[in-house]
């Protein structure tokens, strides 16, 4: 058994392996802009190609971090150079690091307890979709699971809708959710997962699972995701290939019709913030658009899960204009950032709370909390960056899963409650 496993875990790694060259003879920086100039200049270090920011500059002080091909480096440090920025580099070999993560990775999953949802590893799409058909043959009056649509590459998008009453009550709110828009933030599908078991299969907190209908799409963008497992490790798109097949994928979180193409997109197929030929052009983006079209006047609430950065945003991302309801989702999210920081690891980055265009220094249209918001008429819509891990911040390691999905949980109950005492 053990060799067979090995077998198999040196055939995916080389594979693996194989994908992720593109990194060769890349570099990982950090960037601090320091002054209104700075931030413009760092904010165009996006249109470089292949450039690919994996956490932005924050105006909490936080430094960007940013991950440069080989091929941009010369162009990419002159421009730092002829400005004042300040700039390092932080990881001289991120394919090395990221191949070791990698097999860190498939440990943890050789590791795991077969036949149910792990939190100790990373769960593969035809997991995640067969624990939530699971659910819906043992919980048959709790849970419905639907398919609300297909991918490019044949995978179905599934929803699980949780409810106490039948979900037909027309007093009762909904908080929709989905993870995954990202492929390649392994966490956000993860504490999608532990929402769901927290509300049907463990569920301790009884006023939040029966005085609320939860919509969760734990992993809207499957293609992405298990492209991100097989192929190239830190893939963020879609894997849709109608602009090109040679820079397949669209970044969902720029492919929402509300203020589309305005701030923090690319028109480029190649770029990994490519919005798209068109608004909603890609299935991923249209199934949460028609869910929360088909339930307007229930969806209280509405939650993006993303990593990493340990954030809690708010609309308007697209220019850092804020909502009438700003004082609100203000004194709200910091409420949900208290609580989780409450029951965090000691050491653990502490949540930071703000219109996500300020916040990041950094405003991007497109994205589905300001869809929501403005045009799906959800009132309460937020983005969470949760903690980053490992060395891209995206392999947050699998010994850290099951104590980030339990804190972020303390938030979101938060949250939930604060929707069931605005309903009643
Ligand atoms: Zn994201």
């Amino acid at each position: 058994m053990m060799k067979v496993l090995a077998l198999l875990f040196f055939v995916a790694f080389a594979f693996v392996q194989a994908n992720n060259d593109y990194l060769e003879g890349s570099k990982v920086y950090t960037v601090r802009p320091m002054t209104k100039k700075d931030q413009l200049i760092v904010a165009g270090l996006d249109n470089i190609p292949g450039v690919d920011v994996w956490q932005h500059a924050s105006i909490f002080g936080r430094e960007a971090r940013i991950l440069v091909p080989k091929d941009s480096l010369t162009t990419f440090e002159s421009v730092l150079r002829s400005s004042s920025v300040q700039y390092e580099v932080i990881m001289e070999d991120p394919k090395s690091v990221i191949e070791e993560e990698i097999k860190q990775q498939e440990l943890a999953r050789m590791k795991r307890v077969p036949g149910r949802i792990s939190f100790t590893s990373y769960n593969r799409h035809a997991e995640i979709n067969s624990y939530l058909d699971d659910l819906a043959r043992q919980y048959p009056t709790r849970v419905k699971v639907e398919t609300l649509g297909r991918t490019v590459n044949g995978r179905d998008i599934k929803v699980i809708k949780i409810s106490s009453d039948g979900g037909n009550n027309p007093n009762k709110p909904i908080i929709v959710s989905d993870a995954g828009i990202h492929a390649r933030e392994w966490i956000a599908p993860a504490n999608a997962l532990y929402m769901i078991r927290k509300l049907v299969e463990d569920i301790t907190e009884s006023d939040v699972a029966n005085n609320i209908d939860w919509f969760i799409i734990p992993l809207i963008n499957p293609d992405g995701y298990e492209y991100s497992h097989t192929n190239t490790r830190l893939w963020r798109k879609t894997r849709s290939t109608a602009s090109s097949t040679t820079c397949p994928g669209v970044d969902g979180n720029r492919n929402f019709d509300f203020k589309w193409m305005q701030s923090g997109s690319s028109s480029s197929p190649c770029s990994d913030i490519f919005a798209g030929p068109t608004p909603f052009s890609e299935i991923e983006t249209r199934v949460l658009r028609d869910l929360i079209n088909a339930n307007k006047a229930r969806v209280k609430a509405y939650l993006a899960i993303h990593s990493y950065g340990s954030y809690f945003l708010y609309p308007y991302g697209y220019d850092g204009s804020n909502p009438s309801n700003v004082a609100e989702l203000r004194s709200l999210g910091v409420q949900v950032g208290n609580a989780i920081d409450a029951l965090a690891a000691s050491g653990s980055t502490k949540y930071l709370v703000g219109n996500s265009a300020v916040a990041l220094n950094y405003a991007a249209a497109g994205a589905s909390d300001d869809w929501a918001m403005g045009v799906g008429g959800v009132s309460l819509s937020y983005t969470l960056e949760l903690p980053g891990g490992g060395s891209a911040g995206f392999d947050l390691p699998p010994s850290r899963i099951n104590q980030v999905v339990r804190e972020t949980w303390g938030g979101i109950l938060v949250l939930a409650r604060y929707v069931i005492n605005k309903a009643a």
